[in-house]
């Protein structure tokens, strides 16, 4: 059997719902459980929803009806096959009004009405349709968590409780992805884009033969498309090159959610919804095609670069443990670091979830000097053969020097198959097209 899972995108309209059935149609043979997000936009909505009602007072549920309605009459299906889920979701945003909680208990149950309510308009229509299907919420066949709302991880014996009730059906089960309950019973869920854990886990509970991740691009690609027109989805990748490029741009899938299947070496393959034949990009735990020097290339714009120098910092302990202090308290994350004896330099998001990088700046100046600089980019590559193939690194330096760009910092993982550098944000697109050019043509 495998495990196919749609995301948002693929259940964001009539059509996109008709185009997933006849995807699941077409791989019925391999005995598939489907696992779908909420449509796309909705889980959002809701927890806007409970913010709004938190905050104002206001319990506001219209859009959300409204898009989900739409949705039914699209697909001529019953009208009110979803009238439960959206009373309960009032009565509960009431209770948010009433007692003044917005806790992440609360949210996870607001949240988990979109995937409720998805995956009902799912069965109904491929039953409608005769695609003989089933719908199961996640906490029904298994999925029990600790309670870290939020965030929650599935308690031991979970697994084997989902292989038992997956083990007995019949038609097509359609599982809820994203949500769980923990063992009082009360709603949790897996943490934001967590329908592909649930495919992952429920893959892995099953030994299952693979794991599609159905998205709305070609799998992972040699770059963005958009800046480089020959990028190309790569056929086959390791799971540690894929964890590395999920930190930069090419944000597919969270590698933490595909973890339980790449420890049972089952391979999770991401496919596009919108380009069905297309064979995507499998994501392997080792991989034997895999030698190339860069396999891909990413980047990240709206990066503020920070050098700190300080003399005092030479030989003395518990330097960095100060300079990290103080961005911890402004909750602001650092990307990329290089460090020498007299000086740091890190860069950040500029954007920062808005947070204040001007109060972090002049914390730092009691540390040490401090240099900022603006308008910057991180410019990426990944690839398994960069770890032991001598003059790779002279190689990409080289091209970037005959295009006349100038480095502002390098930095080199520790796994040594990521490098990443800064560029001034006007010279990104040349730098990527330049690289990509070298390492795969075109
Ligand atoms: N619907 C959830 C979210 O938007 C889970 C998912 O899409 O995987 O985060
Ligand atoms: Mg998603």
């Amino acid at each position: 059997m495998i495990v196919m899972k749609f995301g948002g995108s693929s259940i964001g309209s009539a059509e996109r719902i008709k185009n997933l059935a006849e995807i699941v149609g077409a791989y019925k043979v391999k005995k598939p459980v489907v696992v779908v997000s909420a449509v796309s936009g909705i889980t959002d909505m809701l927890i806007d929803a409970a913010d709004l009602a938190f905050k104002t007072g206001k319990v506001e549920t219209k859009e959300i009806e409204k898009r989900h309605r739409e949705l039914l009459s699209e697909l001529n299906l019953d009208k009110n096959i979803l009238d439960s889920e959206l009373q309960e979701l009032k009565e509960i945003l009431e209770v948010i009004v009433k007692i003044k909680d917005n806790s992440a208990k609360m949210i996870d149950i607001i949240s988990s009405f979109g995937e409720r309510m998805s995956s009902r308009i799912v069965v109904a229509y491929f039953n409608s349709i005769n695609l003989k299907a089933q719908n199961y919420d996640a906490f029904d066949i298994g999925f029990i968590t600790d309670s870290n709302f939020g965030a929650a991880e599935l308690v031991p014996g979970a697994e084997k409780r989902i292989k038992q009730s997956l083990s007995k059906v019949n038609l097509i089960p359609i599982v809820t992805g994203f949500i769980a309950k923990n063992e009082e019973g009360q709603i949790t869920t897996l943490g934001r884009g967590g329908s592909d854990y649930t495919a992952a886990i429920i893959g892995s509970a099953l030994d299952a033969g693979e794991i599609q991740i159905w998205t709305d691009v070609d799998g992972i690609m040699t770059s963005d498309p958009r800046i480089v027109k020959e990028a190309k989805s790569i056929p086959e990748i390791s799971f540690d090159e894929a964890a590395e490029l999920a930190t930069f741009g090419a944000k597919v899938l969270h590698p933490k959610t595909i973890l339980p299947a790449v420890k049972k070496n089952i391979p999770v393959r991401v496919l596009n919804t919108f380009n069905p034949s297309d064979n995507g990009t499998t994501i392997v735990k080792e991989c034997e095609n895999c030698k190339d020097v860069v396999r891909s290339i990413s980047l990240k714009k709206n990066i503020t670069l920070f050098n700190i120098t300080s003399t005092r910092m030479l030989l003395v302990h518990g330097f960095l443990a100060r300079l990290f202090e103080v961005f911890n308290k402004h909750k602001v994350s650092v990307d990329m670091l290089a460090t020498s004896e007299v000086s740091v330099s890190l860069t950040v998001d500029s954007k920062n979830n808005g947070h204040d990088l001007n109060e972090l700046e002049s914390e730092l100046r009691e540390i040490g000097d401090v240099v900022v600089e603006k308008d910057k980019s991180i410019v990426c590559l990944v690839g398994n053969g960069m770890k032991d193939t001598p003059g790779a690194i002279s190689r990409i330096f080289g091209i970037i020097a005959k295009n006349n760009i100038n480095i502002d910092m390098i930095s080199q993982g520790a796994s040594e198959i990521n490098l990443g550098f800064i560029v001034n944000e006007k010279d990104t697109e040349k730098a990527v097209q330049c690289l990509h050019k070298e390492f795969f043509g075109g």
